[in-house]
């Protein structure tokens, strides 16, 4: 389809890998650069909604991840203040029945190591790590080269960049963009279930309060509560590992109740990252460079659809390079309309969330009203048209 050239792709996240398989699987040979010298055990818990979980059962990925999975039974929402549960929305075999897959919880590092074994085992994918592009060059008409720092290079149909929040693919195709801090910081430690206390661990938990809020769900197959802790503060590092002290969190904890406060201080260790300002660019292509995942739509995770937008987007892609086989330009535009409006409206959503899970005074009492006289199988069901999308769309490869 892209000739004797491969296609390049600059990262191998979650959304660079996916975008390999999915390439891979429709005939297409795939190099994929990853800067980092080594894949290590780095960041924390991810939610996988039946949209994403989706896109990894077509990958054939999904059976490998699925003993490392958990599914939660519901999505509990908590006031943070007084540890009243306002609504526990099914999750569990509820929403796999409407959805037609489950919702899983799964620590970062198991769901890039399922997608890298089954890249590794696929024969039209090849990996080079501590491989960051110095310069990447768009001057020839049939194809894409790549610069490194040791002075290799490599040619391609063309490029996918998959890289990321801090994006550099994305200096060709919005070359004005500056990435920015978005003001809140993630303070994240993983809990083995032990140390759980009296904090439900079958479940997605979600305290709200005005200046925090505090997420947690089972990783590891059960074994490890993830739980994230979210504030505004202006630090700005941009590692995903920076370790923090506990007396931060629990000074960024004290209004909540203490049942929640009662085992996050029982954490031997926390990390930190701060978020970056949501990304939402116009513009996901240009010639022969086309971006995924973090690097054209990066969100604050408070609607926990980050990674399922990047498998999503490798979906997309692939369906888009099908269609227009002989035709890169018009594959990208096919591309990038077929997941502009979605990835906005999920953009959206995320953004409205952060909103309502700050709220104060009395929008906050209205907010908790609402949710407790509203009966939890109605709410769960205004969530579909985000968790049941991608049938057809995978049908089509
Ligand atoms: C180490 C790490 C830990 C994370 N931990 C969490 C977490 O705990 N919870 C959570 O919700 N989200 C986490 N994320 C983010 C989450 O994985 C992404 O938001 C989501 O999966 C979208 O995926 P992506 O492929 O677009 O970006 P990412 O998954 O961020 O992948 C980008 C990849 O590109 C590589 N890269 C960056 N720049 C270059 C370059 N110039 N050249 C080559 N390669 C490059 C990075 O090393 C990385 O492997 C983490 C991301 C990373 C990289």
């Amino acid at each position: 389809m892209t000739g004797p050239l491969p296609i390049l792709v600059v990262g191998g996240g979650i959304g660079g890998l996916a975008v390999a398989l999915t390439l891979a699987r429709v005939g297409i040979r795939v190099d994929v650069f990853e800067r980092a010298p080594e894949f290590s055990i780095v960041g924390a818990g991810i939610q996988l909604g039946p949209n994403a979980v989706r896109v990894l059962a077509d990958l054939g990925v999904a059976a490998s991840l699925a003993s490392r999975a958990s599914s939660p039974t519901a999505l509990a929402v908590y006031d943070g203040a007084g540890g009243l549960c306002l609504t526990r929305m099914p999750l569990g075999a509820s929403i796999a029945a409407r959805c037609g897959e489950p919702y899983w919880t799964v620590h970062r590092a198991d769901l890039h190591q399922a997608l890298l074994t089954a890249a590794e085992r696929n024969p039209a994918i090849s990996i080079r790590m501590n491989a960051a592009p110095t310069t990447i060059d768009t001057s020839a008409r049939d194809s894409i080269g790549i610069t490194f720092a040791d002075g290799a290079i490599a040619a391609g149909a063309a490029l996918i960049g998959a890289d990321g929040i801090w994006s550099r693919a994305r200096d060709v195709v919005a070359p004005d963009f500056v990435p920015a801090h978005s003001g809140y910081c993630a303070y994240r430690t993983v809990l083995p279930i032990e140390r759980a206390g009296d904090l439900d661990t079958t479940v997605v938990g979600a305290w709200l309060s005005p200046r925090a809020h505090v997420v947690h769900y089972p990783v590891l197959a059960g074994c490890a509560l993830n739980v994230v802790v979210i504030v505004r503060e202006p630090w700005s590092g941009d590692q995903w590992n920076t370790p923090a002290q506990a007396t931060t969190i629990m000074r960024a904890v004290a209004p909540f109740a203490p049942g929640l406060r009662d085992a996050l201080g029982l954490a031997r260790e926390w990390h930190t990252w701060s978020l970056p300002q949501p990304i939402l660019l116009e513009r996901w292509h240009r010639g022969r460079i086309a971006l995924v995942g973090d690097a054209a739509h990066a969100m604050l995770p408070f609607f926990a659809q980050g990674a399922a937008m990047a498998l999503e987007d490798a979906t997309a892609l692939a369906v888009a390079l099908v269609a227009f086989p002989d035709d890169l330009v018009s594959a990208f535009e096919h591309y990038h309309a077929s997941r502009f409006r979605r990835v906005a409206r999920v953009q959206s959503a995320s953004i409205r969330n952060g909103r309502i899970f700050h709220l104060s005074g009395p929008l906050a009492m209205a907010r908790n009203a609402v949710l407790q006289v509203t009966p939890a199988a109605i709410l769960a069901t205004q969530f579909d048209w985000l968790y049941a999308y991608g049938r057809a769309e995978t049908e089509a490869l």
